[in-house]
Protein backbone atom coordinates (compact mmCIF):
# COMPACT_ATOMS: atom_id res chain seq x y z
CA UNK A 1 0.00 0.00 0.00
CA UNK A 2 1.54 3.39 -0.88
CA UNK A 3 1.49 5.42 2.22
CA UNK A 4 0.59 8.91 2.20
CA UNK A 5 3.46 10.98 3.21
CA UNK A 6 2.65 14.94 3.12
CA UNK A 7 5.39 16.67 1.08
CA UNK A 8 4.99 20.73 1.31
CA UNK A 9 8.84 21.01 0.76
CA UNK A 10 8.10 19.26 -2.78
CA UNK A 11 4.96 21.81 -3.59
CA UNK A 12 6.87 24.94 -4.63
CA UNK A 13 10.03 23.03 -6.22
CA UNK A 14 7.94 22.36 -9.68
CA UNK A 15 5.62 24.26 -12.26
CA UNK A 16 2.53 21.95 -11.87
CA UNK A 17 0.23 22.01 -14.75
CA UNK A 18 -2.72 21.19 -12.12
CA UNK A 19 -3.04 22.55 -8.28
CA UNK A 20 -6.13 21.12 -6.67
CA UNK A 21 -7.01 22.86 -3.55
CA UNK A 22 -8.93 20.30 -0.88
CA UNK A 23 -8.25 16.57 -0.06
CA UNK A 24 -12.25 15.37 -0.34
CA UNK A 25 -13.28 12.90 -2.57
CA UNK A 26 -13.67 15.81 -5.54
CA UNK A 27 -9.84 16.57 -5.05
CA UNK A 28 -9.12 13.20 -4.78
CA UNK A 29 -11.25 12.11 -7.76
CA UNK A 30 -9.28 15.07 -9.95
CA UNK A 31 -5.97 14.08 -8.84
CA UNK A 32 -6.56 10.51 -10.09
CA UNK A 33 -8.17 11.96 -12.90
CA UNK A 34 -5.44 13.81 -14.13
CA UNK A 35 -2.10 11.84 -12.88
CA UNK A 36 -3.87 8.87 -15.42
CA UNK A 37 -3.65 11.90 -18.23
CA UNK A 38 -0.13 11.90 -17.56
CA UNK A 39 -0.57 15.60 -15.84
CA UNK A 40 2.30 16.58 -12.73
CA UNK A 41 -0.30 17.18 -10.26
CA UNK A 42 0.05 19.46 -6.43
CA UNK A 43 -3.18 18.73 -4.30
CA UNK A 44 -3.09 20.83 -0.28
CA UNK A 45 -5.67 19.93 1.97
CA UNK A 46 -5.78 22.44 5.20
CA UNK A 47 -6.84 19.43 7.58
CA UNK A 48 -6.65 15.86 7.12
CA UNK A 49 -7.73 14.56 3.52
CA UNK A 50 -11.41 13.42 3.63
CA UNK A 51 -12.07 15.22 7.27
CA UNK A 52 -14.96 17.22 6.02
CA UNK A 53 -18.23 16.54 4.19
CA UNK A 54 -16.32 13.21 3.02
CA UNK A 55 -16.67 11.15 5.93
CA UNK A 56 -20.41 12.11 6.75
CA UNK A 57 -21.87 10.39 4.27
CA UNK A 58 -24.76 8.25 4.65
CA UNK A 59 -22.89 6.00 2.54
CA UNK A 60 -25.39 5.36 -0.35
CA UNK A 61 -23.78 5.25 -4.08
CA UNK A 62 -27.11 6.58 -5.16
CA UNK A 63 -28.78 5.32 -8.27
CA UNK A 64 -31.30 6.93 -10.13
CA UNK A 65 -34.69 6.20 -8.65
CA UNK A 66 -34.93 9.56 -6.80
CA UNK A 67 -33.96 11.67 -10.07
CA UNK A 68 -37.01 9.15 -11.83
CA UNK A 69 -39.71 10.52 -9.50
CA UNK A 70 -38.27 13.63 -10.24
CA UNK A 71 -38.65 13.13 -13.85
CA UNK A 72 -35.15 13.74 -14.71
CA UNK A 73 -34.39 10.75 -16.79
CA UNK A 74 -30.90 12.45 -18.05
CA UNK A 75 -29.67 12.36 -14.54
CA UNK A 76 -31.29 9.32 -13.58
CA UNK A 77 -29.13 7.79 -16.30
CA UNK A 78 -26.00 9.29 -15.38
CA UNK A 79 -25.96 8.12 -11.86
CA UNK A 80 -26.88 4.54 -12.43
CA UNK A 81 -24.00 4.68 -14.65
CA UNK A 82 -21.86 6.13 -12.26
CA UNK A 83 -23.04 3.35 -9.54
CA UNK A 84 -21.66 1.06 -11.80
CA UNK A 85 -18.22 2.38 -12.36
CA UNK A 86 -18.12 2.71 -8.52
CA UNK A 87 -19.06 -1.12 -8.20
CA UNK A 88 -16.14 -1.67 -10.81
CA UNK A 89 -13.52 0.45 -10.32
CA UNK A 90 -13.68 0.09 -6.16
CA UNK A 91 -14.74 -3.38 -5.90
CA UNK A 92 -13.46 -3.90 -2.23
CA UNK A 93 -14.92 -0.93 -1.18
CA UNK A 94 -18.12 -0.18 -2.99
CA UNK A 95 -20.98 -3.29 -2.69
CA UNK A 96 -24.52 -3.89 -3.61
CA UNK A 97 -27.25 -2.51 -0.75
CA UNK A 98 -30.42 -4.20 -0.70
CA UNK A 99 -33.46 -1.43 -0.24
CA UNK A 100 -36.61 -1.79 0.98
CA UNK A 101 -39.37 0.74 1.04
CA UNK A 102 -42.74 -0.83 3.11
CA UNK A 103 -45.58 0.40 0.69
CA UNK A 104 -49.41 1.56 1.59
CA UNK A 105 -51.89 2.98 -0.65
CA UNK A 106 -51.12 6.40 -0.97
CA UNK A 107 -50.38 8.36 -4.96
CA UNK A 108 -47.06 7.92 -4.60
CA UNK A 109 -46.20 4.86 -2.55
CA UNK A 110 -48.45 2.01 -3.65
CA UNK A 111 -47.85 -1.67 -5.41
CA UNK A 112 -48.66 -0.04 -8.82
CA UNK A 113 -46.61 3.09 -8.96
CA UNK A 114 -44.00 1.68 -7.72
CA UNK A 115 -44.12 -1.34 -9.55
CA UNK A 116 -43.48 0.89 -12.54
CA UNK A 117 -41.27 3.38 -10.91
CA UNK A 118 -38.68 -0.08 -10.27
CA UNK A 119 -39.33 -1.09 -14.11
CA UNK A 120 -38.53 2.55 -15.10
CA UNK A 121 -35.17 2.25 -12.97
CA UNK A 122 -34.28 -1.40 -14.12
CA UNK A 123 -34.88 0.23 -17.79
CA UNK A 124 -32.18 3.45 -17.14
CA UNK A 125 -29.79 0.40 -15.45
CA UNK A 126 -30.30 -1.41 -18.61
CA UNK A 127 -26.40 -2.16 -18.32
CA UNK A 128 -26.12 -2.95 -14.70
CA UNK A 129 -25.29 -6.17 -12.73
CA UNK A 130 -27.01 -5.44 -9.71
CA UNK A 131 -30.22 -7.72 -9.73
CA UNK A 132 -33.70 -6.33 -11.04
CA UNK A 133 -36.06 -4.47 -8.39
CA UNK A 134 -39.13 -6.13 -7.57
CA UNK A 135 -42.21 -6.21 -5.37
CA UNK A 136 -42.18 -8.48 -2.50
CA UNK A 137 -45.29 -9.48 -0.17
CA UNK A 138 -46.35 -7.58 3.10
CA UNK A 139 -45.40 -11.14 4.60
CA UNK A 140 -41.62 -10.46 3.14
CA UNK A 141 -41.27 -6.89 4.28
CA UNK A 142 -42.72 -7.25 7.67
CA UNK A 143 -40.00 -10.23 8.12
CA UNK A 144 -37.33 -8.02 7.14
CA UNK A 145 -38.67 -4.79 8.84
CA UNK A 146 -40.33 -6.88 11.71
CA UNK A 147 -41.18 -3.29 14.16
CA UNK A 148 -42.68 -1.34 11.45
CA UNK A 149 -45.72 0.54 12.95
CA UNK A 150 -48.33 -0.28 10.86
CA UNK A 151 -48.79 -3.42 8.18
CA UNK A 152 -47.81 -2.75 4.85
CA UNK A 153 -49.43 -3.38 2.27
CA UNK A 154 -46.13 -4.38 -0.10
CA UNK A 155 -42.88 -3.82 -0.16
CA UNK A 156 -40.96 -2.40 -3.39
CA UNK A 157 -36.94 -4.04 -3.34
CA UNK A 158 -34.08 -2.39 -5.78
CA UNK A 159 -30.61 -2.23 -5.18
CA UNK A 160 -28.22 0.58 -4.79
CA UNK A 161 -24.77 0.35 -4.06
CA UNK A 162 -23.11 1.50 -0.52
CA UNK A 163 -19.41 2.67 0.36
CA UNK A 164 -17.71 0.22 2.63
CA UNK A 165 -15.56 3.08 4.50
CA UNK A 166 -16.06 6.78 2.86
CA UNK A 167 -13.05 8.31 4.37
CA UNK A 168 -11.15 4.85 2.94
CA UNK A 169 -12.37 5.73 -0.47
CA UNK A 170 -10.93 9.35 -0.29
CA UNK A 171 -7.67 7.70 1.01
CA UNK A 172 -7.79 5.15 -1.90
CA UNK A 173 -7.88 7.79 -4.78
CA UNK A 174 -5.04 9.65 -3.17
CA UNK A 175 -2.52 6.96 -2.82
CA UNK A 176 -3.13 5.42 -6.58
CA UNK A 177 -2.45 9.12 -7.36
CA UNK A 178 0.47 10.06 -5.32
CA UNK A 179 1.78 6.20 -6.76
CA UNK A 180 1.33 7.71 -9.99
CA UNK A 181 3.72 11.26 -9.29
CA UNK A 182 0.89 13.41 -7.35
CA UNK A 183 2.31 15.85 -4.98
CA UNK A 184 -0.21 16.08 -1.93
CA UNK A 185 0.30 17.69 1.39
CA UNK A 186 -2.10 17.59 4.48
CA UNK A 187 -2.23 20.48 6.99
CA UNK A 188 -1.52 23.27 4.04
CA UNK A 189 -4.54 26.23 3.52
CA UNK A 190 -4.54 28.26 0.45
CA UNK A 191 -5.65 32.07 2.02
CA UNK A 192 -5.03 33.92 -1.23
CA UNK A 193 -3.99 33.62 -5.34
CA UNK A 194 -2.42 35.82 -7.95
CA UNK A 195 -2.73 34.86 -11.13
CA UNK A 196 -1.95 31.31 -11.09
CA UNK A 197 0.26 31.09 -8.19
CA UNK A 198 -1.57 29.15 -5.23
CA UNK A 199 -0.23 31.12 -1.64
CA UNK A 200 -0.35 29.04 1.31
CA UNK A 201 0.60 28.20 4.41
CA UNK A 202 1.36 24.88 6.68
CA UNK A 203 0.92 24.17 10.36
CA UNK A 204 3.72 26.39 11.13
CA UNK A 205 2.72 29.32 8.89
CA UNK A 206 5.53 28.75 6.72
CA UNK A 207 4.58 30.62 3.18
CA UNK A 208 4.46 28.37 0.56
CA UNK A 209 3.79 29.45 -3.34
CA UNK A 210 2.81 26.84 -5.78
CA UNK A 211 2.64 27.37 -9.24
CA UNK A 212 0.61 25.96 -11.58
CA UNK A 213 -0.52 25.87 -15.20
CA UNK A 214 -4.45 25.49 -14.47
CA UNK A 215 -6.21 25.76 -10.57
CA UNK A 216 -8.92 23.53 -9.94
CA UNK A 217 -10.77 24.62 -6.19
CA UNK A 218 -12.42 21.65 -5.04
CA UNK A 219 -13.43 23.24 -1.52
CA UNK A 220 -16.94 22.14 -0.39
CA UNK A 221 -18.61 24.14 1.60
CA UNK A 222 -15.86 26.32 1.97
CA UNK A 223 -16.70 27.39 -1.68
CA UNK A 224 -17.22 31.38 -1.72
CA UNK A 225 -20.77 32.24 -2.20
CA UNK A 226 -22.57 28.94 -1.15
CA UNK A 227 -25.79 28.87 0.14
CA UNK A 228 -25.97 26.50 2.46
CA UNK A 229 -27.80 23.57 4.37
CA UNK A 230 -26.96 21.73 7.27
CA UNK A 231 -27.17 17.90 6.95
CA UNK A 232 -27.25 15.41 9.85
CA UNK A 233 -26.65 11.49 9.80
CA UNK A 234 -27.18 9.72 13.51
CA UNK A 235 -24.69 6.06 13.97
CA UNK A 236 -27.19 4.09 16.48
CA UNK A 237 -26.44 0.54 17.67
CA UNK A 238 -27.67 -1.74 14.48
CA UNK A 239 -31.77 -1.80 14.38
CA UNK A 240 -31.86 -4.61 11.95
CA UNK A 241 -29.74 -7.40 9.40
CA UNK A 242 -29.45 -6.75 5.78
CA UNK A 243 -31.46 -3.97 4.08
CA UNK A 244 -31.96 -0.20 4.46
CA UNK A 245 -34.91 0.77 4.33
CA UNK A 246 -36.59 3.62 3.28
CA UNK A 247 -39.19 5.19 5.85
CA UNK A 248 -41.30 8.62 6.35
CA UNK A 249 -41.46 10.39 9.19
CA UNK A 250 -44.48 12.11 10.45
CA UNK A 251 -43.42 15.39 8.51
CA UNK A 252 -43.81 13.76 5.28
CA UNK A 253 -39.67 13.39 5.17
CA UNK A 254 -38.20 10.17 3.61
CA UNK A 255 -35.40 8.92 6.14
CA UNK A 256 -33.43 5.98 5.16
CA UNK A 257 -31.67 3.70 7.79
CA UNK A 258 -28.79 1.49 6.73
CA UNK A 259 -26.58 -1.23 7.97
CA UNK A 260 -22.89 -0.45 8.36
CA UNK A 261 -20.53 -2.97 10.25
CA UNK A 262 -22.54 -3.00 13.67
CA UNK A 263 -24.65 -0.26 13.26
CA UNK A 264 -27.34 1.72 11.19
CA UNK A 265 -26.55 5.32 9.83
CA UNK A 266 -29.96 7.06 9.44
CA UNK A 267 -30.40 10.24 7.39
CA UNK A 268 -30.40 12.64 6.10
CA UNK A 269 -31.50 15.75 8.45
CA UNK A 270 -31.50 19.39 6.93
CA UNK A 271 -32.03 22.75 7.42
CA UNK A 272 -32.00 26.05 6.48
CA UNK A 273 -27.69 27.41 7.77
CA UNK A 274 -27.38 30.35 8.11
CA UNK A 275 -23.80 30.35 9.56
CA UNK A 276 -20.25 29.47 8.64
CA UNK A 277 -20.18 25.81 7.51
CA UNK A 278 -18.03 25.28 11.41
CA UNK A 279 -19.43 21.43 12.01
CA UNK A 280 -18.37 22.46 15.60
CA UNK A 281 -21.22 25.24 15.57
CA UNK A 282 -23.23 25.37 19.19
CA UNK A 283 -26.61 25.81 17.12
CA UNK A 284 -25.78 22.30 15.49
CA UNK A 285 -27.26 21.16 19.49
CA UNK A 286 -30.59 22.11 18.73
CA UNK A 287 -31.09 20.07 15.22
CA UNK A 288 -29.66 16.74 16.53
CA UNK A 289 -32.67 17.01 19.05
CA UNK A 290 -34.88 17.80 16.38
CA UNK A 291 -33.71 15.06 14.21
CA UNK A 292 -33.81 12.62 17.16
CA UNK A 293 -37.36 13.54 17.03
CA UNK A 294 -38.10 13.23 13.50
CA UNK A 295 -36.78 9.53 13.64
CA UNK A 296 -38.67 8.73 16.47
CA UNK A 297 -41.87 9.82 14.68
CA UNK A 298 -41.28 7.05 12.02
CA UNK A 299 -42.30 4.46 14.86
CA UNK A 300 -39.79 1.77 14.20
CA UNK A 301 -37.88 2.75 16.69
CA UNK A 302 -37.64 4.73 20.17
CA UNK A 303 -34.21 6.35 20.55
CA UNK A 304 -32.92 8.68 22.88
CA UNK A 305 -29.58 10.88 23.39
CA UNK A 306 -27.56 7.80 24.72
CA UNK A 307 -28.82 5.37 21.66
CA UNK A 308 -26.37 7.98 19.85
CA UNK A 309 -23.06 6.65 19.09
CA UNK A 310 -21.72 9.21 16.78
CA UNK A 311 -23.60 12.35 14.92
CA UNK A 312 -22.39 13.03 11.31
CA UNK A 313 -22.58 16.05 10.34
CA UNK A 314 -22.02 18.43 7.44
CA UNK A 315 -23.14 21.04 4.89
CA UNK A 316 -24.36 20.89 1.35
CA UNK A 317 -25.22 23.82 -1.01
CA UNK A 318 -28.88 24.46 -1.60
CA UNK A 319 -30.64 26.95 -4.51
CA UNK A 320 -29.37 30.28 -3.84
CA UNK A 321 -31.46 32.50 -1.68
CA UNK A 322 -33.87 29.94 -0.86
CA UNK A 323 -35.98 29.99 2.54
CA UNK A 324 -36.73 26.63 2.66
CA UNK A 325 -34.25 23.42 2.03
CA UNK A 326 -33.94 23.30 -1.82
CA UNK A 327 -30.73 21.11 -2.54
CA UNK A 328 -29.09 21.57 -5.33
CA UNK A 329 -29.31 18.28 -7.75
CA UNK A 330 -26.46 18.61 -10.10
CA UNK A 331 -22.67 20.19 -9.23
CA UNK A 332 -20.82 22.21 -11.24
CA UNK A 333 -17.47 23.13 -12.97
CA UNK A 334 -17.37 26.69 -13.18
CA UNK A 335 -14.19 28.66 -14.71
CA UNK A 336 -14.28 31.43 -11.95
CA UNK A 337 -11.13 32.88 -13.92
CA UNK A 338 -9.06 32.31 -16.59
CA UNK A 339 -7.62 28.39 -16.12
CA UNK A 340 -9.10 28.16 -12.95
CA UNK A 341 -11.78 26.08 -12.14
CA UNK A 342 -14.94 26.05 -9.19
CA UNK A 343 -16.58 22.68 -8.52
CA UNK A 344 -19.76 22.71 -6.97
CA UNK A 345 -19.85 19.07 -4.89
CA UNK A 346 -23.36 17.79 -4.42
CA UNK A 347 -23.34 14.26 -4.00
CA UNK A 348 -20.42 11.90 -3.18
CA UNK A 349 -21.55 9.67 -6.34
CA UNK A 350 -21.14 12.72 -8.82
CA UNK A 351 -17.63 13.12 -7.89
CA UNK A 352 -15.74 10.94 -11.00
CA UNK A 353 -18.41 12.39 -12.92
CA UNK A 354 -17.53 15.97 -12.25
CA UNK A 355 -13.89 15.06 -12.05
CA UNK A 356 -13.64 14.25 -15.68
CA UNK A 357 -15.53 17.28 -16.18
CA UNK A 358 -13.14 19.17 -14.52
CA UNK A 359 -9.90 17.83 -16.12
CA UNK A 360 -11.77 17.93 -19.80
CA UNK A 361 -11.87 21.69 -19.06
CA UNK A 362 -7.80 21.59 -18.17
CA UNK A 363 -7.13 19.32 -20.84
CA UNK A 364 -8.66 21.96 -23.15
CA UNK A 365 -6.82 24.70 -21.76
CA UNK A 366 -3.57 23.43 -21.98
CA UNK A 367 -4.34 21.98 -25.60
CA UNK A 368 -3.46 18.25 -24.18
CA UNK A 369 -6.15 15.92 -25.83
CA UNK A 370 -5.98 13.57 -23.20
CA UNK A 371 -8.90 11.02 -22.93
CA UNK A 372 -10.63 10.17 -19.37
CA UNK A 373 -9.48 6.75 -18.59
CA UNK A 374 -11.04 6.86 -14.48
CA UNK A 375 -14.50 4.96 -15.78
CA UNK A 376 -12.07 1.82 -16.72
CA UNK A 377 -9.41 1.69 -14.48
CA UNK A 378 -9.57 0.02 -11.44
CA UNK A 379 -8.18 2.14 -8.44
CA UNK A 380 -5.26 0.06 -6.59
CA UNK A 381 -3.30 1.51 -3.80
C1 LIG B 1 -24.60 14.06 6.46
C2 LIG B 1 -24.28 13.86 5.00
C3 LIG B 1 -24.68 12.69 4.33
C4 LIG B 1 -24.38 12.52 2.99
N1 LIG B 1 -24.73 11.34 2.38
C5 LIG B 1 -24.39 11.13 1.08
C6 LIG B 1 -24.66 9.88 0.48
O1 LIG B 1 -25.17 8.94 1.10
N2 LIG B 1 -24.31 9.72 -0.84
C7 LIG B 1 -23.74 10.72 -1.57
O2 LIG B 1 -23.47 10.51 -2.76
N3 LIG B 1 -23.44 11.92 -1.00
C8 LIG B 1 -23.74 12.14 0.30
N4 LIG B 1 -23.43 13.34 0.90
C9 LIG B 1 -22.77 14.39 0.10
C10 LIG B 1 -21.26 14.16 0.02
O3 LIG B 1 -20.74 13.76 1.26
C11 LIG B 1 -20.55 15.43 -0.46
O4 LIG B 1 -21.15 15.89 -1.66
C12 LIG B 1 -19.07 15.19 -0.76
O5 LIG B 1 -18.42 14.55 0.30
C13 LIG B 1 -18.38 16.53 -1.03
O6 LIG B 1 -17.01 16.29 -1.20
P1 LIG B 1 -15.99 17.49 -1.37
O7 LIG B 1 -14.66 16.91 -1.66
O8 LIG B 1 -16.53 18.48 -2.35
O9 LIG B 1 -16.06 18.27 0.01
P2 LIG B 1 -15.26 18.02 1.36
O10 LIG B 1 -15.19 16.59 1.71
O11 LIG B 1 -15.86 18.94 2.35
O12 LIG B 1 -13.79 18.48 0.99
C14 LIG B 1 -13.42 19.83 0.81
C15 LIG B 1 -12.05 19.97 1.44
O13 LIG B 1 -11.49 21.24 1.12
C16 LIG B 1 -10.68 21.62 2.21
N5 LIG B 1 -10.45 23.07 2.14
C17 LIG B 1 -11.39 24.04 2.25
N6 LIG B 1 -10.80 25.25 2.16
C18 LIG B 1 -9.47 25.02 1.98
C19 LIG B 1 -8.32 25.87 1.84
N7 LIG B 1 -8.45 27.22 1.85
N8 LIG B 1 -7.08 25.31 1.67
C20 LIG B 1 -6.94 23.95 1.65
N9 LIG B 1 -7.99 23.10 1.81
C21 LIG B 1 -9.24 23.64 1.96
C22 LIG B 1 -11.51 21.22 3.43
O14 LIG B 1 -10.72 21.10 4.60
C23 LIG B 1 -12.10 19.89 2.98
O15 LIG B 1 -11.39 18.76 3.43
C24 LIG B 1 -23.70 13.54 2.27
C25 LIG B 1 -23.30 14.71 2.93
C26 LIG B 1 -23.56 14.86 4.28
C27 LIG B 1 -23.10 16.12 4.95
Amino acid sequence: MTTIKSEPHRLSETLFDVVVVGGGIYGACVAWDAVLRGLRVALIERGRFGQANSTNSLRFIHGGLRYLQEGNIKLARRMARERETWLRILPDLVRPLPVLLPLCNSPKFNPITMGLALKLNDGVAYDSVLPKGKIISAADTIKALPTLPSPPTAGAMWHDAQMVDAEAITLAFLRAAVARGAVISEGVTMHGRTNMTVHAHDADGNDIAIHGRTIVHCLGAHQPGLSLSLAINLVVPRLWETYAAGLQSADGQMLFFAPAQAHTLIGTYHALWPHLPDPAHPAIAVHIGRFLTQVNSVGVVRLTAADIIAVNRGFLPIAPHSTAVRLLREGTVHESAPQVFDITSVKYTTARWLAEQAIDQVCARLQLPRRCETERVVVTW
